[in-house]
């Protein structure tokens, strides 16, 4: 049986940043498992790029974006040495009677949230279309996240930092046996002192006590070519930017065009009955053009697609908890499509928890 200090399961964002707060935190014997190889597709952390920003309905989630943006992700900027943001501005709109009102309310909070006018935003963000009767919020703290890079330079500091990368290894059962915990896995079993489990939806499975009930929902993205010139579909002059609007289905956002791929524009689609994985259905590219016609001011051609999944909550919160069968089993339910700017700060949480 293979003996650790620490196991932490799921090497999606929430499992990568715990597994480097574990190293920070001094473990010596950390191994990080996944069902599937590096870099795959069947979770919700692939993909180039996400969003961060501080606009936010709730003013808990707009210091938990201050968190993040002033500590965590500097902490792993330098740490992996490189950079894995970039600025731009951050546009955030909708009908103030709707749910963006509360946004609006939350924007309160704090300085870094600013509202303009729509003849402002119109005269900032020619290639994005506003609705007349919608409120508008610039986030002065938002930026591009390099997903891609983030993931990859994550794993590259684990293998560097004697961090023991299990992939293609599921994990099936989690004992608690006296001051060990044994994870049955489909590569044998695994001895540890800690685990922190960042499964998504298996978290459910492996430890039901660690979260509220979850479900998944499949999203859909499209990469845009616009007709405008390349200088305005960039970073720094093109925002993250999103629209909510009336139901919470109706939550349309988008990013710059980045390193060769088009602006992405895609629904967060957080309601609806769960959609189990496995096979990804059709891509509904119609939908996707019928979004780039209603938020782009200009023409604009479909030039590729992703899918992806939503681990949903049905709070949409993000819950680290500690399981009353051992203080030393820590679980992350962080998802619900917006947990990824909050990795960082997550699975600092996650990692000073346990106690070691
Ligand atoms: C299209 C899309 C756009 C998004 N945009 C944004 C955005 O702009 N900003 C933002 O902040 N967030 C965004 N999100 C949300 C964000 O990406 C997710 O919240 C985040 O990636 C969740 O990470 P995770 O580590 O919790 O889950 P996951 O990435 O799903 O990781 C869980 C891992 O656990 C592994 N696993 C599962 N079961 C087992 C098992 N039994 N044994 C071993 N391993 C197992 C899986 O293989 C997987 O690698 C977006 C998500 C999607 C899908």
């Amino acid at each position: 049986m293979t003996d650790y200090d620490a196991v932490v399961l799921g090497a999606g964002i929430h499992g990568l940043c715990a597994a480097f707060w574990l190293k920070q935190r001094g473990v010596a014997r950390v191994a990080l498992l996944d069902r599937f190889g590096a870099a795959h597709e069947s979770g919700s952390s692939h993909g180039a790029l996400r969003i961060t920003r501080s606009s936010y309905h709730e003013p808990a989630l707009v210091r938990l974006a201050q968190e993040a943006h002033a500590e965590a992700w500097p902490a792993l900027e330098q740490a992996l040495g490189t950079s894995l943001r970039i600025r731009t501005p951050g546009v955030f709109f909708g009908p103030p009677e709707g749910p963006f009102g509360a946004y609006l309310r939350a924007a309160k909070t704090t300085e870094v949230l600013q509202q303009i006018t729509i003849a402002d935003a119109r005269r900032h963000f020619p290639l994005l279309r506003f609705d007349d009767r919608d409120a508008v919020l610039l986030d002065h703290t938002a930026a591009m996240v390099l997903a891609g890079k983030t993931m990859a330079g994550l794993r590259e500091w684990l293998c560097a930092n004697h961090t023991d990368l299990h992939w293609h290894c599921a994990a099936e059962r989690i004992d608690v046996g006296g001051d060990r915990l044994t994870i049955a896995t489909s590569n044998g079993p695994f001895s540890c002192r800690s685990a922190i489990v960042a499964t998504g939806l298996d978290l459910a499975r492996l430890a039901p006590e660690l979260t509220p009930p979850l479900h998944v929902l499949r999203q859909q993205v499209g990469y845009f070519d616009v007709a405008a010139a390349a200088e305005q579909q960039t970073a720094g002059t093109f925002p993250v930017w999103a629209r909510i609007g009336r139901t919470a289905n109706d939550f349309q956002y988008g990013l710059p065009a980045h390193e060769g791929q088009g602006i992405k524009l895609a629904q967060h689609r957080t309601e609806g009955a769960c959609e189990a994985a496995g096979d990804a259905p059709p891509i509904d590219r119609e939908a996707l053009l019928q979004l780039a016609r209603e938020r782009l001011a200009v023409p604009a051609s479909l030039t590729s697609t992703e899918s992806c999944l939503y681990t949903m909550s049905p709070d949409h919160g993000l819950h680290v908890r500690t399981s009353p069968r051992s203080a030393h089993l820590v679980g992350i339910a962080a998802c619900s499509g917006h947990g990824f700017k909050f990795g960082p700060v997550i699975g600092r949480r996650a990692a000073m928890l346990l106690p070691l």
